[in-house]
């Protein structure tokens, strides 16, 4: 029997160019942003500037996290405490942790069996809260037909924070994923498409709403110091009104981003290179369901996604026992205890309780994997021969008590 030995956390290395970027500043020790020499532009400052002409973006701010991207993202369009923020029942912790964090309410939103938002569901909720703001999460980088959300959002009079910490380098019909909504918040976190470990960016055309991330951001009176940043006297109005909430990022890991901007193509390129290997080897197996991909929707497939339609728990939690047992590491959303990174919207205690019996009927079968770039296509290959056989053997067989599902990271 064929045993994966490779590592489902290791990421690529830092390119050269962000390590000598990096010993430089650690060298001069001028790691705040706003600690520059005389005629240097700060690495945070040209990060901005450089992301912000990857996406076509008017402005960018470089954060502390994703995160504090989507909790400045709120704080700018003034959501205040109690008021109700849609956003999806699929998401990461983070997502529901930034509306708390400003005191607003979380209300989920159902997933679709492809994973992404409802729209019926989103309309009904909208009109039931009176709700003003989408944090519309494109978890696992699943894109929802993004002209149609938009044209909704539109109607209701909402607008939307785009959370793309899965969807760097996407794009929907062309338009690269965070430019539909007012804003858009990516992660630079080390599992995500550009690695500095923890950071965050913050994107929008919209001046007024730039002008307050900046400040919000904790840039004292040093905002004219920004190259991504509207001009100094939209900032006149609002530099004595907008608290000082500190998450900037800093120049070393900024340093550490720049030059991976250029990589993201040729990485997007290899993610879906592995991405489709999995596919072709996971096709027509039996009581496994691939999520289906729009033609539309260009993803930068950074982790898997497939369900098990129907299973029942005691299976599904066999499957990911003998998968680990020959080095293949899956998570399941279905668990009744959150494992790691993988929790969900019932076990995030501070929200109101839903019944989301759609959303509940997806994650029950729903299983994750992790692709990172050091994995090689034959690798995904064998991965997906492995998960096959399983699949097929523990689909139909007798279930052996399984004592402990492993933790995954
Ligand atoms: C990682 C992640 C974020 C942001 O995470 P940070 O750790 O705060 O950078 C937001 N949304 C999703 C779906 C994520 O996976």
């Amino acid at each position: 029997m064929e045993r994966f030995t490779g590592s489902f956390t290791q990421q690529e290395p830092i390119p050269e160019a962000g390590i000598e970027a990096a010993m430089a500043i650690l060298r001069h020790g001028r790691l705040h942003r706003y600690n520059t020499a005389p005629d240097e532009i700060a690495q945070t400052a040209l990060l901005e500037e450089e992301f912000a002409a990857f996406t076509g973006a008017r402005y960018c701010l470089a954060v502390a996290s994703g995160g504090y991207a989507m909790a400045t993202a709120l704080r700018a369009l003034q959501v205040g405490p109690g008021a109700p923020v849609l956003t999806n029942a699929f998401t990461l912790a983070p997502v529901p942790g930034a509306i708390a964090s400003i005191g607003a309410r979380p209300v989920f939103i159902e997933t679709t069996p492809d994973l992404t938002i409802d729209f019926a569901h989103l309309e009904a909720m909208a009109q039931a809260t009176g709700a003003r703001v989408l944090m519309l999460s494109h978890m696992r980088g699943h894109l929802c037909d993004m002209d149609r959300l938009m044209a909704l959002c539109d109607r209701l009079g909402m607008k939307v924070i785009e959370d793309c910490a899965h969807t760097m380098g996407a794009a929907w019909n062309g338009v690269p994923s965070g430019r539909h909504g007012v804003i858009g918040c990516y992660s630079t976190q080390t599992y995500k498409h550009m690695n500095s470990g923890e950071g965050g960016l913050l994107l929008t055309d919209d001046a007024d709403l730039a002008a307050r991330a900046v400040l919000l951001s904790g840039s004292y009176m040093l905002y004219a110091r920004h190259r991504a940043a509207p001009p100094a006297q939209v900032f006149e109005g609002l530099r004595l009104e907008v608290p000082n909430i500190s998450g900037r990022m800093d120049n070393l890991r900024a340093a550490i981003l720049r030059p991976q901007i250029a990589l993201l193509p040729d990485r997007a390129a290899r993610w879906l290179a592995l991405y489709r290997v999995l596919e072709d080897g996971l096709d027509q197996t039996n009581g496994l369901r691939l999520i289906p991909r729009p033609q539309a929707e260009q993803f930068v497939p950074s982790s898997f996604q497939f369900t098990l339609p129907g299973w029942e728990p005691a299976r599904v939690a066999a499957l990911i026992a003998r998968c680990a047992a020959r080095g293949v590491e899956l998570k399941w959303f279905g668990a009744p205890d959150p494992v790691a990174f993988t929790s969900r919207y019932d076990h995030w205690h501070y929200a109101d309780p839903q019944p989301l019996p759609q959303t509940d009927a997806v994650l029950a079968g729903l299983i994750d994997m992790r692709l990172p770039l050091t994995f090689t296509p034959a690798d995904a290959a064998q991965i997906a021969r492995i998960i096959r056989s399983e699949v097929q053997s523990v689909g139909q067989g007798e279930i052996a008590p399984v004592a402990a599902l492993p933790l995954g990271d």
